[in-house]
Parts: C-alpha cells; structure tokens; sequence
C-alpha cells in the first residue's frame, strides 16, 4: 500500500495469526475493524482440534523467540498477550530438536553457542566455513533483536548477499554432505529447499528456535481463543462463518467487502491475511494489471504435508520435551525424505499421550480428488490416507518402538488445508520465498491498489513470528510510518 489509508474503517479478511495480530494492532490504533472469517470459529491454522479427547495441533508444534527480549515476545508484548499464559519453554533437557540420520544423531541445543559446538563436533572438516556460516548467524540474530528488524531495515535485510541461496554458499565454502544435511533440517520449517533458501531465512528461523523454543500448554485452540478475546475486547468486531467472495474498488481505491451472505461492509482499508492468489480471486479482472495477475498465478507454493494423529499408552510412551526428525539422505547427504515427530501430553484423555508425525505429501499425489470437499471424498482417499499413515507409523515405530495401545485418530493431507484455510495446492507456509522468486514475492509488499496489503504469513515469512511480523508490516502500511515508529517501534 502505497499511503496510509484516510478513514477509520479497516475489513481484515482472514482469522488467523496474521489476521487475529493485525486487527489486534489496529484496533490499538484506534481504527475501527471488523474481520472476517470464512470458517465458523477463528484461528486458522493455529487452531487445534479434538478427536477422542485429545487436543491435536495443526500449525503450531512449536515457536521461536518468544523470550521477552526476543523479537516474537517484543510483538506479543505490544499485542498485550502474555507469553507464559499460552506457552510453557523447551529443551529443558538441553535439546530443541534430535535429528537422527542413517550414520549420525545431530541435537539442536538451546542456544547459539552451544549450536556451534555441536556444529563444530559433528563436522570437524568444515572449520572454515563454519566460521563464516556462525558469523552470518550471528549478524542475522543480531539483526532481529534491533527495532529495524521491525522495519525490514538495515544490515542485514539489505544486504543483498543475505539474499543469495545458502546451496551456493555452501559449495563456495566446500561444505561436507554432513553440514548440508544438518544445515537442511531447518528449511523444512519454511518449506525451501536448501539449495534455493535464502541465506536470510535459513538463518532467521533458525536463530528464531536458538533464541528459546517454546510448545503450547494447554494447544492452538486455546491460543486463538487468547487471540481472538484480545482483538474483541480492544472493540474488534469478528464474523466468523463469512467468507468474502469480493473486495470492491472505485477510482482505484479499495472500498469495502462483499460476503457470500450478500451483505457489504464499507471500509477505507482492506487486510487480506489470506493467500494471495485467494486474495486475486476477490478482485475482479480489470483491478490490477495483467502483468500483476500473471506474477501473482504463477507464484510457485511450499509443498503440502500429511500429519497422522494418534493416541499411544502415556506408560510406554512417555512425552518428550524436544521433538524428533528421522531423515533419509541420498549418497550426497541430500534430504529425500523424512518425518516430524512429537510426543506430548494427551490432555483430557486418560492414560494417552499424542503422537503426531508429520511428512511431505506433493499435492499432485491428491489430484483424482481435486474436485472433491473435505468429508466427501469416498472410500479410496480414506484408503490412501490410511496406507500412508500406516507407513508413517511404521517409520516412528523404528524411533520409539512397537507402539503400546496405538488409536490412530485422524490424518490430515494437502486437501484438508486447502479446504480449511484456502490455500492453494495445500502449501503448508504459503507462497515459496526461495531466491529464485524472491523479487516475485518481494512485490506483494506492495499491492498496486489504494487501501490493499496482505498480512499474516503470505506477507514476509512464514511460520508464527512470520505471521505476525507480517501483520505489524500491514499494521505500519495502514497507520503510516510516523505512527507506526511512535507508537509500536519505541515499544518494542
Ligand atoms: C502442518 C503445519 C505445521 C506447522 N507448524 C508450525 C510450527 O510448529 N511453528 C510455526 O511457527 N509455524 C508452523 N506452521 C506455520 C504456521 O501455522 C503459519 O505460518 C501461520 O499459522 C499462518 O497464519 P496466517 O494467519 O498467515 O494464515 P492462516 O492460519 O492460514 O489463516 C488464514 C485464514 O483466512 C481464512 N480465509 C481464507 N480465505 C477467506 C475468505 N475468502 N474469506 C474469509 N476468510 C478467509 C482462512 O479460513 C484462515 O482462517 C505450520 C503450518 C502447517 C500447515
């Protein structure tokens, strides 16, 4: 957006992270907001769910930087949401994340220094790219903790070598197969490839989860419900079971949102914490330039997941305070596969905890049900879900043992999350942000149409700090720099 909007009605569209932070941030503002939620209760994919009684997670197995100096803390600082009330702190036993590997077991510690010495053992013949790579980290660490980082300014977001793929980097400084193969495991959280990952984000998730790690206490649904009481008390007004079929325009303005249910809400600002391509299909075809279209289709997606829910004996299988990674390589040290693992508390359910298992699943595997809707989709899809889950159980098991009192609960695939948060091809994180499309992504920052941004992960980066730094960058678009620096930025 190219202005700060002139009046004081703002329509968010979509009530997840994204939009649930920026209607938070703008009703401190003073801005009136309502916003709109296709389904019937808000949260998107931070919202967890219920089968057998236990509380399954969806997009939040775990977060970075939350500590009050630490910039996801600063933000929720700011929003007025207490950390310790929603989340408790990881790698109390001294590790965040095991990665365990045919030949090798890599612990991601808690801390910078500690990743280093980790680093440093398990690679003894990359000492000297290990200097530059700990160096790079650190200034990105750094970085995140000055109120520029708010501001996607200064060293080193500007710094056009962060923006180079950490791949090149790597067969510059003639890494091992091993260091790429460690050095692969966070890419994962943002869904780029390694050879196509910016060097600044590689290092800003990872930074993220050294800074401290945190999980859930009590799961996602209770944290939409912390987000979603802030945004209502603070005056907000939500909609949920509303989708918006159009935004409207005169005079190359934005001018308000047309619902599904026919009804208009006037607004002087609209915030799409959805998908852009969902965001295009809003728009009629004569509102942005061709050109603009073409980019925004052709936006390349993060791949999808499947994730296999189950009930296991709390007993034999006792929850874990870090989470695991069990990862196939090819001869070259190159990730071909893998799955996420976690085993937590089962909450309400007596005597079982939650397994959940989490593995790349391509969209184009889901194709012959394309056309189908979620609860619809017949035997054969139940059947397929059920083959992989098996599988997926069968690698775990290899990890924890024969399982004790397995209940398999549900399995969710690409299809489920287009279906649920509307995004395309089911992509987990959104649209790519590897090097190669990054001028392309670089460009919905700034949306060619008065009183238009996009917000929550589609905006900046992924993940839960992605999404909410993403709505603190709508919130500045809308407010304008000046209030933005005086009311938010002298806070954080
Ligand atoms: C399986 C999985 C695991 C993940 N694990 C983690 C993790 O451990 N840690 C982490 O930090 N991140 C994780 N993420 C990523 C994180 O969940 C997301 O980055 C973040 O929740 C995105 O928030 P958002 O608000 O941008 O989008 P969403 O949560 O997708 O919200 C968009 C909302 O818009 C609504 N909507 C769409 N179209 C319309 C319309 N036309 N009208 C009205 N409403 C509409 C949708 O229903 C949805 O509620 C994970 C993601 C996935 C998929």
């Amino acid at each position: 957006m190219r202005n700060p909007i002139e009046g004081k009605n703002v329509v968010i569209i979509g009530a997840g992270a994204g939009g649930l932070s920026a209607g938070i941030l703008l009703s401190l503002f003073d801005y009136r907001v309502t916003l709109v939620e296709k389904n019937s209760v808000a949260g998107g994919l931070m919202r967890s769910y219920q089968r057998s009684g236990i509380d399954c997670p969806v997009g939040v197995h775990y977060v970075g930087a939350l500590g009050p100096d630490e910039p996801l803390g600063r933000m929720f600082r700011v929003l007025g949401l207490t950390v310790d009330d929603l989340f408790y702190r990881i790698g109390g036993d001294g590790v965040i994340d095991r990665y365990l590997f045919d030949d090798f077991v890599f612990d991601l510690p808690v801390n910078l220094d500690a990743y280093e010495d980790n680093l440093r053992s398990a690679c003894p013949t990359d000492a000297r790219a290990l200097d530059i790579l700990m160096k790079n980290l650190r200034d990105i660490a750094a970085g995140m903790l000055k109120p520029s980082f708010f501001l996607n300014t200064g060293d080193p977001f500007q710094n056009m070598e962060s923006f180079r793929p950490m791949g090149e980097l790597l067969d510059e400084l003639h890494a091992s197969d091993r260091l790429r193969a460690i050095l692969a495991v966070p890419c994962q959280l943002i869904g780029v490839e390694l050879n196509d990952c910016p060097v600044i984000f590689h290092s800003m998730v990872l930074a993220g989860y050294l800074f401290s790690s945190w999980r859930l206490k009590d799961g996602g649904s209770r944290m939409a419900d912390v987000f979603t009481k802030r945004f209502t008390d603070l005056g907000g007004e939500l909609l949920t079971g509303c989708p918006v079929r159009k935004i409207q325009v005169a005079g190359r303005k934005v001018t308000g949102v047309l619902l599904a249910d026919g009804r208009t809400l006037p607004a002087d600002g609209v915030v799409a914490a959805i998908h852009p391509k969902a965001l295009l299909e809003l728009l009629d075809e004569d509102v942005l330039r061709a050109s603009v279209r073409e980019r925004i289709l052709t936006l390349a997606e993060t791949e999808g997941v499947i994730a296999v829910q189950a009930g296991v004996d709390a007993r034999a299988h006792a929850a874990m305070d870090h989470n695991l990674y069990r990862l196939y390589c090819d001869a070259h040290g190159v990730i071909k596969d893998g799955i996420f693992c976690q085993i937590r508390p089962g909450g309400g359910a007596a005597g079982a905890n939650l397994l959940s298992i989490i593995s790349r699943s391509l969209y184009r595997d889901w194709l012959p049900w394309e056309n189908t809707r979620t609860g619809c989709r017949g035997d054969a899809y139940r059947e397929k879900k059920q083959a992989i889950a098996s599988e997926l159980l069968e690698k775990a098991s290899g990890i924890f043992g024969p399982f004790k009192d397995l209940r398999l609960l549900d399995v969710f695939t690409p299809l489920t999350l287009r279906d649920y948060v509307n995004c395309p091809e089911g992509s987990c994180y959104g649209v790519l942000r590897s090097s190669r499309q990054l001028l392309k992504v670089a460009s919905l920052n700034n949306l060619p149409l008065a009183g238009l941004c996009l917000a929550g992960q589609n905006a900046l980066a992924p993940g839960v700090l992605g999404a909410v730094l993403g709505s603190f960058a709508a919130a500045r678009q809308i407010a304008g720099e000046k209030r933005f620096l005086a009311e938010v930025v002298r806070q954080l």
